[in-house]
């Protein structure tokens, strides 16, 4: 089969691999009909994920056929269409039990702390993804669901992942009726944290990102009030003002290690607070939020990642609350406003690409040309 490889930092390919196999009797094969590239792959692309092994393939966003079943999967046959949520999980250890499927004992003992992730490097698991034609579905009776037939394919693939977390990051910011929330980052998932505050009874949602084409999507899609961080000396004095001189009650890092450019470039704490990178954006979310307010963290960092304000947050009395989206925990609420049409999922994507271009659309999406927001991988035929 046709499939992604990792060739190590900004070098993606694709090249000719063996189709997987069923492994243990719980897998599926699936035939990916559809697959995403993530602002997490981006993480792995720039090299920052340790553990990225040369040789894998990324792609933990994807939707597709059932091709093959081991003998006990009982819930899912050949020729079921499903969505795959991206992590990886049993769904019956200790973590699972309590709906803490992104923290899942079973698929990574090795881990203290992050559970399985489909194409996530080894630290997350060593599960290939599915930016290829087929990918192995451990635990097939329990992470995949059959696509609704109502459902578009490209709703469901935003489902696997970027509207769940988004949704989540909304969820972790306890937003009470009427409050300010502000969002930093206006990626998918900002995109879709802006979008559900509204569901959570927001008052007032304010975007901040420096890609003007990022913003315009966040007035447009998620009706939001936006900054644009590069027009201001300080955005957190401008944030302060427009707040009453308090900050927002909620913020939400949707950014994470955001690495523009070569990544290896900004290895040190020092460096990259100077780099208007990510660790920014988490100190900005500890600033630009008001004393005793939430500060949601869905953006993903690295380990080298330290230059935390943790003792503003502290001493601010704030609440940090942080995790890899349980996804399928997110699904029966987000089914239901999909499905009355308070939300259009796909409205968020820019490109459609083959598999055979997946090199292009990393440096597109990496270094955001051409307008992209998400780039989704269509299978031929
Ligand atoms: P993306 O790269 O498309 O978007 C990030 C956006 O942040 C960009 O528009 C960028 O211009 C903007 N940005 C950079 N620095 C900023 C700053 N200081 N302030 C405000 N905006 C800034 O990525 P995405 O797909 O939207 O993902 C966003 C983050 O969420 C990534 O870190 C990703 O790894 C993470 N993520 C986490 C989970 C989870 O389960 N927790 C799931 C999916 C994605
Ligand atoms: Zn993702």
């Amino acid at each position: 089969m046709r499939a992604m490889v990792y060739r190590g930092p900004y070098r993606v390919r694709v090249e000719e691999k063996d189709i997987p196999r069923i492994e243990h009797p719980n897998d599926a094969i699936v035939r990916v009909e559809l697959a995403a590239i993530c602002g997490s792959d981006l993480h792995l692309y720039h090299g920052m994920m340790p553990d990225t092994r040369v040789g894998t393939t990324f792609g933990h966003e994807f939707v597709g056929v059932v091709h093959e079943v081991g003998p006990s999967v009982q819930s899912l046959k050949p020729g079921d269409r499903v969505m795959v949520p991206f992590n990886v999980f049993c769904g019956s250890c200790f973590f699972c039990a309590r709906g803490l499927y992104s923290n899942c004992h079973n698929v990574n003992p090795n881990a203290t702390a992050v559970g399985g992730i489909y194409g996530y490097s080894h630290t997350c698991g060593g599960y290939d993804g599915g930016q290829a034609e087929f990918v192995r579905v451990p635990f097939a009776d329990v992470g995949p669901t059959i696509v609704p037939d109502w459902m578009d394919g490209e709703d469901a693939l935003m489902l696997t992942d970027a509207l769940a977390t988004g949704y989540f990051g909304a969820q972790l910011g306890d937003i009470v009726e009427g409050d300010t929330v502000v969002v930093f980052g206006a990626g998918p998932v900002g995109l879709y944290a802006a979008k559900s505050a509204w569901f959570m009874g927001a008052g007032r949602v304010i975007v901040i990102d420096h890609l003007e084409y990022r913003l315009e999507k966040a007035r447009t899609f998620a009706h939001a009030e936006t900054y644009n961080f590069a027009e201001y000396d300080d955005i957190i004095v401008h944030l302060k003002k427009i707040t009453g001189h308090l900050g927002a009650d909620v913020a939400i890092d949707a950014v994470g290690a955001e690495a523009d450019g070569n990544f290896l470039q900004h290895v040190t704490a020092a460096k990259l607070k100077m780099q208007g990178g990510s660790p920014v954006a988490l100190n900005w979310a500890i600033d630009g939020v008001r004393k005793g307010g939430t500060v949601s963290v869905v953006g993903a960092y690295g380990p080298i990642f330290s230059a935390v304000k943790f003792g503003d947050a502290l001493n601010k009395g704030l609440t940090l609350r942080m995790n890899q989206c349980p996804v399928k925990r997110q699904w029966p609420r987000l089914f239901e406003h999909v499905r009355n049409g308070y939300l259009k999922p796909n409205d968020i994507v820019t490109h459609r690409v083959p598999l055979e271009h997946i090199p292009e659309a990393y440096h597109m999406f990496s270094s955001k040309l051409d307008r992209c927001i998400k780039p989704i991988i269509v299978a031929d035929g």
